[in-house]
């Protein structure tokens, strides 16, 4: 950004004059687009295995963390990519990812395909210009298509729990069933009335079994300031705090003027009076639970645990929101202030051990914010388990919010690639070569699906493009068992919002790379 920064001022000064230093490197024309369009491709070529039900799972290995997973968004944050354009891919996947939660290796797959199909077009001397203007007629027409495929009949239940399926399919789930996962993700998200950001997913090992809870309120890790109080709460009072219970430290000297030793000990008295009091005033409100962004020091509580609350200090700024909207608190900032009202409530709140540390539980029917709890597997599979039913939940809260669902396993893909070439035979000159680059580039996906099911990817697509002409169809199932077939029968359904993001995201990333002919680059 910065280097075309300041090649515009140079010119905005009269002659271009540049002045680079010696270990400036720089690429022109065809060179730097040739490099780009490489380097994007190396991405969406990284994640293209691990498409759809019978995709296979990477393991990243960095300064000795492994991590093992099927995710797109996941594997473009772990992997250290250093090429620019390349970057550019992980970091669209990544704000799709961000935005819409499901479909990154979707967009990636797409980018990687556009860029290629883009880089014939250069070949064959279409300006990139035209591709440009064709990639976006290309947008416009597919997400039309999405909405014109969008699948008539209510969104219910039942259709949701198929989103939810096709969404953690092929992802490690360990033991829980899909059915009970994509139970839980619809139950969880209908219960805070489609707003996503109100589930909070939490994994832990353990046996297949145990599978899934949904429960108003939330389960944190932090560690109790003070180990010995109780380990369940009945109808709890709970103190969120955004003020320490502590004593100040090196500013002892700038409050109190001190000319002798006693003095010093006042100062220390008084700081122990105070913090005596706020323990008085939380238990004269009743509070069995203090939670602090702050430090709560351990006389404090000790003195807590005398009246059996427990305390948590230095709880994560970024768990501070989410905890107080489950528990409804206030954050209180001045204990001395504090009203009735500031105080949040749990129903029953309560320690368990899982995975050699304990998980305090709020659950609280009234919360603003549900937590869906899963267990199954180990170590690695964990992880990877909380990502597939964060997907889950992400498509759900997508198809739920009146947008619609379309048919997956290709389908759509297979019907937008149909529109884009009835399209392009109306639109002229180079732009129709490019639209019809796009046509090609999104059959990727079916065809990708088809290969990562071990079906011949060629022989594939001419069966779903003769399929298309009678019906709908999609590269249906897993393993042995995949065939072309209609996925809406078979309740293989991606929410249009997913669709439309991958098609916008690959074209941004895409049209972003074809543009650039000069790479400057500063060592
Ligand atoms: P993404 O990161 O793009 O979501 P996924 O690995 O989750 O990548 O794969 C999504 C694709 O898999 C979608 O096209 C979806 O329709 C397809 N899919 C999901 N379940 C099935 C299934 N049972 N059979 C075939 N395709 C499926
Ligand atoms: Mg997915």
């Amino acid at each position: 950004m910065s280097q075309s920064g300041d090649r515009g001022r140079m010119r905005a000064g009269g002659q271009p004059v540049f002045v680079m230093s010696d270990d400036t490197e720089r690429t022109q024309g065809k060179d730097a687009q040739q490099a780009n369009v490489a380097a994007g491709k190396a991405v969406a070529e990284a994640v293209r295995t691990t498409l759809g039900p019978n995709g296979m799972d990477k393991m990243l290995v960095a300064d000795g963390d492994v991590v093992v997973t099927n995710d797109g968004a996941t594997i473009l944050e772990e992997m250290d990519i250093e090429h620019p354009a390349a970057d550019m891919i992980a970091e669209v996947a990544g704000s799709q990812d961000d935005e819409i939660g499901d479909g990154t290796t979707t967009a990636a797959v797409l980018t990687g395909e556009l860029l290629s199909e883009a880089e014939d077009l250069v070949e064959n001397d279409i300006h990139p210009t035209a591709i440009v203007e064709g990639f976006g007629r290309g947008r416009e027409i597919a997400l039309q298509t999405i909405d014109e495929e969008i699948l008539g009949g209510d969104v219910d239940d039942d259709v949701l729990r198929q989103v939810a399926e096709s969404a953690m399919t092929g992802k490690s789930t360990g033991g829980a069933t899909p059915e009970q996962l994509a139970a839980a993700v619809v139950e969880a998200v209908s219960l805070v009335d489609g707003d996503g950001d109100d589930v909070e997913v939490l994994a832990r090992s353990g046996r297949s079994s145990t599978a899934t809870d949904v429960f108003g309120g939330i389960a944190v890790d932090d560690e109790l300031e003070h180990e010995d109080v109780p380990r369940r709460y009945e109808d709890a009072t709970v103190a969120v705090l955004d003020q320490g219970l502590e004593q100040p430290e090196a500013n002892v000297e700038f409050e109190y003027d001190i000319t002798d030793t006693g003095q010093v000990g006042d100062a220390t008295a008084g700081e122990q009076a105070r913090l005596d009091r706020y323990v008085d005033l939380l238990v004269d409100h009743g509070v069995d639970v203090v939670y602090s962004s702050d430090e709560v020091e351990d006389y404090v509580a000790a003195r807590l645990a005398e009246h059996d609350i427990m305390s948590v200090s230095y709880v994560r700024d970024k768990e501070m929101p989410a905890f107080a909207r489950a528990v409804g608190a206030s954050r209180i900032t001045n204990i001395a202030e504090a009203t009735a009202d500031d105080f949040g409530h749990a129903d029953v709140v309560r320690r368990e051990r899982y995975d050699d540390e304990d998980l305090t539980f709020f659950e609280n029917e009234d919360a603003g914010l549900v937590t869906l709890f899963v267990r199954g597997g180990t170590g690695y599979v964990v992880d990877e388990l909380e990502r597939a039913v964060q997907d889950g939940v992400d498509a759900v809260v997508s198809a739920a919010n009146g947008d619609g669902v379309v048919a997956g396993a290709g389908a759509i893909e297979i019907a937008v690639s149909n529109a884009l070439r009835d399209e392009a035979a109306g639109i002229e000159g180079r732009q129709q070569l490019a639209v019809e680059a796009f046509a090609e580039a999104i059959e990727t996906i079916p065809r990708t699906l088809a290969q990562n099911a071990g079906m011949d990817p060629i022989d594939a697509l001419v069966d779903l493009r003769a399929a298309n002409e009678s019906g709908r169809s999609g590269v249906l199932g897993v393993g042995s068992g995949a065939r072309v077939t209609d996925p809406a029968d078979e309740g293989v359904l991606d929410p249009a919002p997913v669709k439309r993001g991958c098609v916008r995201a690959a074209v941004e990333a895409a049209t972003m790379i074809v543009r650039i002919d000069d790479v400057i680059s500063a060592n």
